[in-house]
């Protein structure tokens, strides 16, 4: 075994699935209808799953319970869709997040509020009374349809003033370089942030409609693993998810809702998945000949891990093969370990009591039965 691959099996089998951030999509409305966004937003919601919204009560419990969970780093996220439709139920869930010990709060926002200087002011000051220390700003040139360079500035200046640390994301294709959206804004604002973050535009949701295929930046990194850039992220069903990169759009890696079930117990659910270990420690790239047994043949795509990841659990075929593959490993395992210790399964005769009884018939023929 290569000593990468060793180092691979090893957290595999030992590591706890952590996570940077707690991310909440608030709701899947925005006031824009980019034409590059994954989550088909628009002002009417998603325009292939409809219009969500979570429920203010639901997302503090989820805060609540995530701040006791020591493999998540203690930062909450809050995103849309665009959060910021709504500043009093953010400013509520800032403070709540404050009151249960998270130091780091953050928001992303179009800065669709910044139109006027004085309301930009405003708003940023009542989020960071609420506990705000962050603003991740989405600008490019798919968001100039909708937004102005202006508020952007004001944004960022008021920001700036009110010690928030600003964050600028700018998506790129091939025909739409970081130069052309930065080039838009003033020097001042430029110099004023804290951090640039430029990444490709993902080719996923209303981008792979609307945007050529042409202009997609070519990826071939699909044997890299993500174990250490995850986020405990709820989408705006309440279904959670291992990050919003593209698995919260997926029902195929949704381990369960907030609606019906703890974070914590959903946590419990996604470290003991060996599908989820076997994808952030070993990469999506080993789903591959896992999907091949089971005759499922991907084709071939100049894939990201993220975008193969989408590819496949967007897909309920592709995702119910492997939850049948590991389902299958699981009980040849426990048929291995069994048959290791001498013992041999045979069918239940009856079932009594509300516990279901285990029956296994050691090797001297005497019947053991396990609860
Ligand atoms: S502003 Fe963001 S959430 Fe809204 S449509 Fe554009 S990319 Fe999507
Ligand atoms: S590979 Fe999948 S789970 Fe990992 S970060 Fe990408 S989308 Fe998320």
């Amino acid at each position: 075994m290569t000593e990468s691959l060793h180092a691979r099996h090893t957290a595999f089998q030992t590591w706890p699935i952590t996570f940077n951030a707690l991310v909440v999509e608030y709701t899947n409305r925005c006031n824009a209808r980019c034409s590059m966004c994954y989550q088909y937003a628009s002002p009417k919601g998603s325009e292939v799953s409809g219009r969500r919204t979570l429920r203010l009560g639901a997302i503090k419990k989820v805060i609540e319970g995530a701040s006791e969970l020591a493999p998540l780093t203690k930062h909450f996220l809050l995103t849309g869709g665009e959060p910021l439709l709504s500043l009093s139920r953010c400013v509520a869930l800032f403070e709540h997040a404050r009151h249960h010990g998270y130091p780091t709060i953050s928001v992303t926002t179009n800065g669709f509020w910044g139109r006027d200087e004085e309301q930009a002011y405003t708003t940023v000051r009542a989020m960071r009374q609420a506990g705000l220390t962050h603003l991740d700003l989405s600008w490019d040139i798919w968001h100039l349809d909708y937004i102005s360079p202006v508020a952007i500035d004001n944004v960022i200046a008021a920001c700036h003033r009110e010690g928030i640390a600003i964050t600028l994301r700018v998506l790129t294709t091939q025909r739409h370089r970081i130069q052309e959206a930065l080039g838009l804004l003033r020097y001042r604002s430029l110099t004023s942030v804290d951090q640039i973050k430029s990444g490709p535009v993902a080719k996923m949701g209303r981008a792979t409609k609307l945007l050529p295929n042409r202009d997609f930046f070519s990826e071939q990194s699909a044997g890299d693993t993500c174990h250490a850039r995850l986020q405990l992220t709820v989408n705006p069903k309440g279904n959670v998810s291992p990050c919003y990169c593209g698995s919260d759009q997926t029902q195929g890696l949704s381990f369960g809702n907030i609606y019906q079930d703890a974070i914590v117990d959903i946590y419990r659910r996604m470290n003991d998945s060996r599908l989820l270990r076997t994808l952030v420690f070993y990469g999506a790239g080993a789903l591959v000949p896992l999907l091949r047994e089971a005759d499922i043949a991907l084709g071939r795509e100049d894939d990201n891990i993220c975008k193969l990841c989408w590819r496949v659990f967007s897909d309920p075929h592709r995702s119910s093969a492997l939850e049948h593959n590991f389902a299958r490993r699981r009980s040849d395992d426990v048929k291995h370990l069994l048959s290791a210790l001498g013992i041999q399964t045979i069918p239940i005769q009856e079932v009594k009591n509300e516990t279901v009884p285990i029956h296994f018939r050691a090797h001297d023929n005497r019947t053991v039965v396990r609860r």
